[in-house]
């Protein structure tokens, strides 16, 4: 019997009202393994009204102290980070070092949280006019809500609200229907933290969810990662309703690969960035651009073994190199893309669609695919595929090579691997991508920078984290300030004060 998940709203397990439930599977077997509570639009109701309860003592405490919240939490994660990366594995599918990893990048940003009396400071001037001062501070917005992906189900929560409740609000995570039982832990383990019950609920759902956090006037943001479809959606109607939204959705990486880079390095980079986690990471290099045929011919002659013997196993086997696709639906939809690949006329160097692991006959396991002679206007480029499939589209020279990470519509990551510094400083500036790496493949920006793509792989104008994070969690006050000496008084005045 495949156990029955819960929501965690006003600090406690509250069972599934609505009726209507996900599978959660096993990827490595196949077999459902969970089932996870769709909430119904009275269910978010419940989760806000709960948020909103605390939200005002929350927002009261002095942010050291919630900051000593956040030092907590950061402790007993690390404390229970065995338990997490094996539950986020048998959900997920990925190994369970990079569901460490999954974990570890979200704890980077409780750590930047740590440090919120500092980021919340504002600025001050003294004697801005005869006896007045000004001075300026942020505060939280009030019940704000995250909608998460599937594929860092520790990392993406916690960038989110590990922002959002140091800086004061009360927080709603909607995390995906595929992979929520981190984020329920998370919770559970925040409130051990010593955070008030209320300061973190999760509510569990799918687009009848997502619409209520869309539309409840007490929701005062939205933080959204997923789809790029999804997003934009969120966005759209987010913003339509008033409310704050960043929203990050999908993605199409490049690889720029000069002729004077160190090739053993490159075929590495590629080798982990494209295929681990099997492709379904929002910053995976999915197209390699090869500068000149004749780098082309060599970089395909050495990426070709090494995508064939890619070590293709459960997540628990330590020597795997990626494991099973989330789902078999997902699987399927990579599988047709490379079969539209195949049609559409490029080369498939290798194929992994036929890859069966014994004694793992139902998992969701994918081989490595490797397609050389993509063109830009093959659909299979165009789009994002999210699994273990690199694409090399070859130019001719570094002007081609550049173009095509600007021209294309997702601008989330990209890299040029080179010696040549100016030609590495002019990409990175020209570039039309949000997040760029010299000579590193998966430019993720550390907690305290912050995250965020261009063009269609984000909505709104407000990154991910970092001090983009600490300004969409909150908004500013400015004060102006007079204490007049007693008996001096200036009279009415009817026009604007200006600065004489
Ligand atoms: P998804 O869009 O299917 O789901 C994301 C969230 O939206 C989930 O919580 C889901 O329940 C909800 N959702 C799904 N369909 C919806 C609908 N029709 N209406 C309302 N809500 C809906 O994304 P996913 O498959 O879970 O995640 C993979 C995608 O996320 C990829 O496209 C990947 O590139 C992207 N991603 C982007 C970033 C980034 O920062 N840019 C990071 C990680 C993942």
């Amino acid at each position: 019997m495949a156990r029955e998940l819960m929501h965690f709203i006003g600090g406690r397990t509250v069972k599934g009202a609505s009726g209507r439930f996900h599978d959660v599977y096993n990827p490595t077997t196949g077999d459902v393994q969970a089932k996870t509570p769709l909430a119904s639009a009275a269910e978010v109701r419940a989760a806000v009204v709960a948020a909103q309860k605390v939200f005002p003592e929350w927002a009261a405490q002095n942010p050291q102290k919630r900051a000593r919240v956040m030092f907590n939490f950061k402790t007993l994660v690390e404390k229970n980070m065995d338990e997490l990366a094996k539950m986020l594995s048998a959900e997920h599918g990925k190994v369970l070092a990079d569901s460490r990893g999954d974990v570890q990048r979200g704890l980077e940003v409780i750590e930047f949280a740590c440090g919120i009396p500092h980021l919340l400071k504002g600025e001050y001037t003294e004697n801005a006019g005869t006896g007045i001062d000004v001075y300026s501070m942020r505060q939280p917005l009030g019940v704000v809500a995250g909608i998460t992906p599937f594929n860092f189900p520790a990392m993406i929560p916690m960038w989110m609200f590990g922002v959002a409740v140091a800086a004061g609000n009360t927080f709603i995570c909607k995390p995906s229907e595929r992979d929520p039982s981190v984020p329920l832990r998370l919770a559970e383990l925040f409130l051990e933290a010593g955070a008030p019950a209320g300061v973190l609920n999760v509510v569990n759902g799918d687009k009848e969810a997502v619409d209520a956090i869309l539309k409840d006037p007490d929701i005062k943001a939205v933080s959204f990662v997923g789809s790029t479809a999804v997003a934009e959606y969120v966005y759209q109607n987010g913003t339509a309703n008033g409310k704050r939204v960043q929203a990050m959705g999908g993605a199409k990486n490049h690889a720029i690969i000069m002729p004077d880079a160190d090739l053993d390095q490159v075929v590495d980079d590629l080798i982990g960035a494209g295929y681990g986690s099997a492709g379904e990471r929002c910053m995976a290099i999915s197209v390699a651009v090869p500068v000149t045929d004749k780098l082309g011919d060599e970089l395909v002659r050495r990426l070709k073994p090494r995508v064939e013997s890619l070590k293709v196993a459960p997540s628990t086997d330590p020597d795997a190199n990626y494991g099973p696709l989330v789902t078999r639906e997902h699987r399927e939809k990579v599988k047709n893309y490379i079969d539209m690949g195949v049609k559409e006329g490029a080369e498939l160097v290798v194929d992994g669609r036929d890859f069966r692991l014994q004694g793992y006959e139902n998992g969701f396991f994918l081989g490595g695919s490797l397609f050389d002679h993509v063109k830009p206007t093959m659909k299979t480029y165009q789009d994002e595929i999210f699994g273990p499939v690199l694409q090399v589209v070859r130019a001719k020279d570094f002007d081609e090579a550049a173009a095509l990470p600007t021209k294309h519509s997702y601008g989330n990551g990209v890299a040029i691997f080179t010696r040549d510094g100016d030609a590495a400083r002019e990409f990175a500036s020209k570039v039309q991508v949000g997040m760029v790496g010299i000579n590193v493949p998966i430019p993720v920006p550390l907690a305290y920078h912050t995250f965020g793509g261009w063009k269609r792989s984000a909505f709104g104008d407000v990154n991910q984290h970092g001090p983009e994070g600490v300004r969409f969690f909150t908004k500013i006050k400015t004060v102006t300030a007079r204490w007049p000496k007693g008996g001096v008084r200036e009279g009415a005045s009817f026009v604007i004060p200006t600065m004489k």
